[in-house]
């Protein structure tokens, strides 16, 4: 075969676990003209996607629209609700929910990790625990991520809350949705989470650029007190904006005309549906990764994400040449390998606008890159995912018809 070849054929599959691809209506509904942004038209566009978000969040409370990525609506939740010196508990689930605890330190705050191996998500118990050895009650949040993008952990955090109310603790709860929302069940209110973190570049199929804070009554109460410095961050002047349709600042006008779109998509669909597809397509490569012999990051069925699975190359196999391999050979991404497994793992991204065929071309350039990389596996992976995916499909149609 010639070599290089200076153009990649056909459409690139982005398969990292976000940014997400995006669709084609996203993509039309932000090339338009930028709108006046004090104006009427504007007003009612930004009306729409904050009432449109709550939808997502599940909460009846406003939720904060910031000109930032993820990390921005980390800092945003703790410099709102906390001081210098507060203890906020952290549960180390990877790489993400550690980049979270030293921003926390950096921000003065005296975070304490409860410890994992990087292959679970939150242990409830374990939270319960900490909380309970908190006699004085100093304690001011617990905060944990529903999904560990570094590992592809999934936590429960129904579960979560729980755990605190079982301790009888008044910390606040904080939950980093960045890689869950709009593909996984997420209910801000029911759950009683006080901030939830979100980004736009995963399951909103959005360019990156744009993250959210939902905040609870508990949460608004604590920013009248709360003393880390802010200003770009801070709630008030957002909220009250907010309420006429603008900002306090410049808006990122193409990032909201693109939301409402997302917004409306994920409605045309049916969030249930959207919430089984990304379980479906995460089950599926999981059975793949199965058949080929090979392990996910991920030990425990109970943390199983529905967003990412992290395949673990056996020993002596780099996961980062693999992943080179693949993007020269097939003209795919995968995500990389963080912490003490880096280099041993690759991350397979299904989450966003992705359906049974796109992750179908994916696994089968897994497998190819399996055989080229002369990865120790067995066949039969892509099989075992088709199988699943058609014995789901012939399912819901027996069920439609009954
Ligand atoms: N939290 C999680 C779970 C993430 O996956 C990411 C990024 O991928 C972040 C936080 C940081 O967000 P950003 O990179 O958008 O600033």
């Amino acid at each position: 075969m010639a070599k290089n070849s200076s153009r990649q054929v056909g459409r690139h599959f982005l398969h990292i676990p976000g940014p997400t691809p995006l669709p084609d209506r996203v993509l039309r509904a932000m090339d338009t003209p930028i709108i006046d942004h004090r104006g009427p038209e504007f007003a009612k566009l930004a009306k729409k996607c904050l009432e449109g978000i709550k939808t997502i969040f599940k909460t009846a409370n406003p939720v904060i629209m910031y000109t930032a990525t993820g990390t921005g609506a980390w800092e945003a939740a703790l410099v709102n609700t906390l001081s210098p010196g507060d203890r906020v508990v952290m549960v180390e689930t990877g790489q993400f929910a550690t980049l979270w605890k030293k921003m926390a330190e950096k921000l003065d705050l005296k975070a304490e990790f409860i410890p994992t191996d990087w292959r679970t998500g939150a242990d409830p118990a374990a939270i319960e625990a900490k909380l309970r050895e908190d006699k004085n009650k100093e304690i001011k949040a617990v905060c944990v991520l529903h999904n560990e993008t570094s590992t592809g952990c999934l936590s429960n955090i129904a579960e979560v809350r729980k755990a605190i109310d079982r301790a009888g603790h008044p910390a606040m709860l904080f939950v980093d949705t960045i890689s869950s929302l709009a593909s996984t069940d997420y209910r801000h209110d029911e759950w009683g989470v006080d901030v939830t973190v979100g980004g736009a570049q995963k399951g909103l199929m959005l360019p990156p650029g744009m993250s959210f804070n939902a905040i609870s009554d508990k949460a608004l109460k604590a920013a009248q007190t709360a003393k880390l410095p802010k200003s770009f961050w801070a709630w008030d002047d957002m909220l009250n904006m907010n309420k006429i349709g603008f900002f306090p600042y410049t808006p990122a006008t193409q990032m909201l005309q693109g939301l409402a779109v997302s917004i409306e998509m994920l409605h045309e669909e049916g969030l249930e549906n959207v919430f089984a597809r990304h379980e479906r397509l995460a089950e599926a490569t999981r059975r793949a990764v199965k058949a080929w012999g090979l392990e996910t990051v991920c030990r425990d069925p109970k943390y199983y994400s529905p967003t990412l699975t992290a395949v673990l190359l056996p020993e002596g196999h780099n996961a980062d040449a693999f992943r080179a391999l693949a993007l020269d050979t097939f003209n795919i991404s995968y995500g990389s390998s963080f912490g003490a497994l880096t280099g041993r793992y690759f991350r397979v991204g299904h989450l966003g606008d992705i359906n049974e065929t796109m992750l179908m071309g994916a696994l089968a350039a897994t497998e190819m890159t399996l055989s080229l990389a002369n990865v120790p596996h067995k066949k039969g992976g892509v099989q075992a995912a088709m199988d699943y995916l058609v014995s789901q499909r012939s399912a819901a149609t027996k069920q439609a018809a009954e």
